[in-house]
C-alpha cells in the first residue's frame, strides 16, 4: 500500500492538503482507487473539493477511459450534494465518452437540483454535447435557456455555439454566431476555421484565416490539414513551409498527406526531417510512415520505425499493429508480418484483411486459407478487401472449385456484392487453370461493365495457353477500356509472336505508331542503408552513375555466359535487334539491381519494388542473376511478389 504509507508520512500541514498532494501526484487509476477507500475509511469523502480533485484526476490519469468513466459515475453518484464545479466535471467527463447524450441528461438533472446555479462552463459545455451528438432540437432549447439566463454575450458560449450549429450541419448560422461576437478571440477563430475545413468549405477557411488578426500553431495546422486532406499538396506544403515552431500535429499532416497522395519518398524524407528537428513522432505519424514503407518497400525504414515504437513504449493497438503488419508484408518480410499479428491482443476485420492479403502476395496460399478459416471462427465479418485476400490466395495455388465457393458464398454468405475486382480475381483463376471458355463466360456475365483488370487477366491466361483467337477477342475489349497503355500491347504482341504471325505483330506496331502509345514510366525501388533509391529505364541521375552502367555491363557479360538470350519481343518499339536489347539492358529494375549489387554485403538478399508488371526479360534475367551473384531477390511488382533463389522464381513462371 504505497499510497497509504505516503499520506501517513508526508509533511504537508493537514491531512486534506496530504491527500490534495497525493491525487495530484498520482497517474494510475490504480492509486486513486488506494486514495478513495482511504478518503471513505477517513470521511474526507464529504469534503467536496478533494472529491471533484479526485474526479479530475481520474478523468486524467492514463489509464483507459472505458474503465475510469463508470468508477467516475459510481463516485459522483454517491456524493449527497455536488456543487456546480462537480456537476461540470461529470458533464464534460460524457462529453467526450462514447455516449455525448449522457452529458445532457446531467445537465437535465442539474438544472432540477435546489440551490445550484448552471454557469457558463455547464452551458458550454452542454452544446458541445447536443453538437456532438448532433441532437438539433435539445441544441435550440438550450440556447434559448442561454438567452433567457442572460448568457448570449459570453464569448465561452458564444464559441461553443459555433462548433454546434457547425456540427448540426448549420455553418452558416455558425458564421452568424461569430459575426454578431463584439471581441472574438483565437480560439472562437480556430473553432469556426475548423469547421469550415471540416464541411470543405476551404476557400471560406482561407478567408477567414487570411482575416484572423492573430494566428496560433492551431491556425496554421488546421489550414494545413485542410489542403492536406484535399489532396492539395502544393498548397498545404507552402503552409507547411511558412509555419514556425511545427509541432508533432503539423509535422503529421503533412507526411500522412504525401502517403496518401502515394508521394511515399517525399513523406519518408519529411519524416527524416522530422526527426532532425527532435520532434517525437505519435501514433498517427507512424501510421502514415509505415504506410509509406510498404508503398515503396523501405524494409529498413519500417524497422526502425517499429523500434522507435517500442522504444518509446508506444501501445500497439489495431491501427498501429495493422499498419506494421501491412507494412513487413508489403516490404517483403512476410515472417516478421505474422509474428507483430500474432502479438495483437485485439484484431478486427482490417488486421486480418492486411495479414491475409500479404500471405497470399507471397504465394502462401494455404497459410491465408487457414487464417481466413479462422478469422470466420472468431465471428469477425469479412468485407470486400479480405476477399481479394482470399481469391489472390486460390489464385496464387491455383485452387479453381475452391474460389468459386468463395466467390457465390460471398453475397450469400457474408452479404458482400463482389466488385470489379473480385471479378477480376476470379477470371484470373479460371484463366490460370486453362478454364478460358468458363472465364469468358463470367466476364461476359459479369452485372456491371468488365474494367481492364478482368480483361487483361484474361488476356494474360490465353497467352499461357496460346489460344490466339480469345487473345484477340480479349485485346479488342481492353483496347477500347485503354487504348493508350503499351502493356496491352505488348501482351498481344507476346501471344502472335508465340503463334508466329509475324504480320499481325507489324500490324500492331503499325497501330502503336499511329495512335501514339506513350510508355508508361517504369520505375523501381530499392532500399540501402535506411535511403530509398529510385530509378527510371535508362537512368543516369544517380551520383554513382558510372559504377552502376559499369556494373550492368559486368551483369550482361555473365548473363550472355550462362546462354541468356534477351527477349526481345518484348520491345515494341521499330528498333534493329541490337537496339532492343540495349533498350531491355535498362530496364529500371535491372538498374536497381546493379545498384544493390554494388552497395550492399555478398549474399544478403535483394528487395526491389517495380511499380508496374515485371517484363518477361527482367524476370528471366533476375532468375539467373539470383544464381549468378548468389543472392535472393524479393522483387514486388504491381500484381505479387517475386521470390528469386538459385536461378528460379516463387512464381513458377506464372505472373
Ligand atoms: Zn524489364
Ligand atoms: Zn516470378
Amino acid at each position: 500500500m504505497r499510497v497509504w504509507s505516503v499520506l501517513l508520512n508526508s509533511h504537508a500541514k493537514t491531512i486534506e492538503q496530504k491527500v490534495m498532494s497525493v491525487i495530484q501526484d498520482s497517474t494510475k487509476l490504480v492509486h486513486l482507487l488506494q486514495i478513495h477507500s482511504f478518503i471513505i475509511k477517513t470521511s474526507l469523502d464529504r469534503n467536496n473539493f478533494i472529491v471533484a480533485k479526485l474526479l479530475r484526476r481520474i478523468f486524467s490519469s492514463s489509464s483507459s477511459s472505458s474503465t475510469e468513466l463508470p468508477y467516475a459515475r459510481s463516485l459522483f453518484d454517491a456524493i449527497s450534494l455536488p456543487d456546480t464545479f462537480i456537476w461540470n466535471t461529470m458533464i464534460r467527463a460524457y462529453l467526450n465518452s462514447q455516449n455525448p447524450n449522457e452529458s445532457l441528461s446531467l445537465f437535465v438533472q442539474m438544472r432540477l437540483q435546489q440551490g445550484i446555479f448552471v454557469d457558463s462552463f455547464s452551458l458550454s459545455l452542454v452544446l458541445q454535447a447536443c453538437g456532438r451528438s448532433t441532437d438539433c432540437s435539445n441544441g435550440r432549447t438550450i440556447h434559448t435557456q442561454v438567452l433567457k439566463l442572460g448568457f448570449g454575450c459570453d464569448l465561452f458560449i458564444q464559441t461553443a455555439l459555433i462548433e454546434m450549429y457547425a456540427k448540426f450541419g448549420h455553418i452558416d448560422v455558425a458564421h452568424n454566431v461569430f459575426d454578431e461576437m463584439t471581441d472574438p478571440d483565437l480560439v472562437s477563430y480556430n473553432v469556426l476555421l475548423a469547421e469550415y475545413v471540416r464541411v470543405g468549405e476551404i476557400s471560406s477557411a482561407q478567408e477567414l484565416f487570411d482575416k484572423m488578426p492573430d494566428k496560433d500553431l492551431v491556425s496554421w495546422n488546421t489550414m494545413i490539414h485542410g489542403y492536406a486532406s484535399r489532396g492539395e499538396l502544393g498548397v498545404a506544403k507552402k503552409l507547411f513551409d511558412r509555419t514556425c515552431e511545427k509541432d508533432v500535429v503539423s509535422w503529421s499532416s503533412i507526411i500522412a498527406a504525401y502517403a496518401k497522395s502515394r508521394q511515399s519518398n517525399e513523406a519518408l524524407r519529411l519524416f527524416h526531417e522530422m526527426q532532425v528537428a527532435n520532434i517525437v513522432p505519435d501514433k498517427i505519424t507512424m501510421v502514415s510512415v509505415l504506410c509509406a514503407c510498404g508503398d515503396v518497400g523501405a524494409l529498413g525504414m519500417g524497422k526502425m520505425v517499429h523500434e522507435c515504437i517500442e522504444r518509446n513504449r508506444i501501445e500497439i493497438d489495431l491501427k498501429l499493429g495493422t499498419a506494421l503488419v501491412d507494412m513487413y508484408g508489403k516490404c517483403g518480410d512476410i515472417d516478421s508480418s505474422m509474428r507483430v499479428f500474432n502479438q495483437m491482443n485485439k484484431r478486427d476485420v482490417f488486421a486480418w484483411s492486411a495479414m491475409i492479403m500479404g500471405l497470399a502476395n507471397h504465394g502462401l496460399g494455404e497459410l491465408a486459407l487457414d487464417h481466413f478459416s479462422r478469422m470466420i471462427s472468431e465471428e469477425i465479418k469479412p468485407n470486400d478487401v479480405t476477399f481479394i485476400g482470399v481469391l489472390s490466395a486460390c489464385s496464387h495455388i491455383g485452387l479453381v472449385d475452391k474460389g468459386w465457393i468463395y466467390f457465390k458464398s460471398m453475397n450469400d454468405g457474408y452479404g458482400v456484392t463482389p466488385k470489379l475486382e473480385h471479378y477480376g480475381c476470379m477470371v484470373d483463376i479460371l484463366g490460370r487453370a486453362g478454364r478460358l471458355q468458363e472465364a469468358r463466360e463470367l466476364i461476359r456475365s459479369m452485372p456491371i461493365a468488365p474494367d481492364a483488370i478482368a480483361w487483361r487477366a484474361f488476356l494474360g491466361a490465353c497467352r499461357i495457353y496460346k489460344n490466339v483467337e480469345l487473345a484477340e477477342e480479349a485485346t479488342v475489349n481492353l483496347l477500347e477500356l485503354e487504348p493508350h497503355v503499351d502493356g496491352n500491347y505488348v501482351l498481344l504482341s507476346n501471344i502472335y509472336s508465340q503463334a508466329k504471325k509475324w504480320d499481325k505483330v507489324v500490324n500492331i506496331r503499325r497501330m502503336m505508331k499511329d495512335i501514339n502509345i506513350q510508355k508508361a514510366p517504369g520505375s523501381s525501388s530499392v532500399e540501402v542503408d535506411n535511403a530509398v533509391h529510385e530509378f527510371v529505364a535508362a537512368d543516369k541521375s544517380h551520383p554513382q552513375s558510372v559504377e552502376i552502367y559499369q556494373m550492368l555491363a559486368e551483369m550482361s557479360n555473365r548473363l550472355k555466359n550462362t546462354g541468356y538470350v534477351p527477349l526481345t519481343a518484348s520491345v515494341l518499339q521499330d528498333f534493329d535487334e541490337q537496339e532492343k536489347e540495349k533498350a531491355l539492358a535498362v530496364h529500371s529494375e535491372k538498374i536497381a539491381v546493379a545498384f544493390a549489387l554494388l552497395s550492399t554485403a555478398p549474399r544478403s538478399p535483394i528487395r526491389i519494388v517495380k511499380n508496374l508488371r515485371v517484363c518477361d526479360d527482367c524476370h528471366l534475367a533476375f532468375k539467373l542473376i539470383s544464381r549468378i551473384y548468389d543472392r535472393k531477390i524479393v522483387l514486388r511488382d504491381r500484381n505479387r511478389f517475386h521470390h528469386f533463389v538459385g536461378g528460379s522464381c516463387s512464381c513458377k513462371d506464372y505472373w
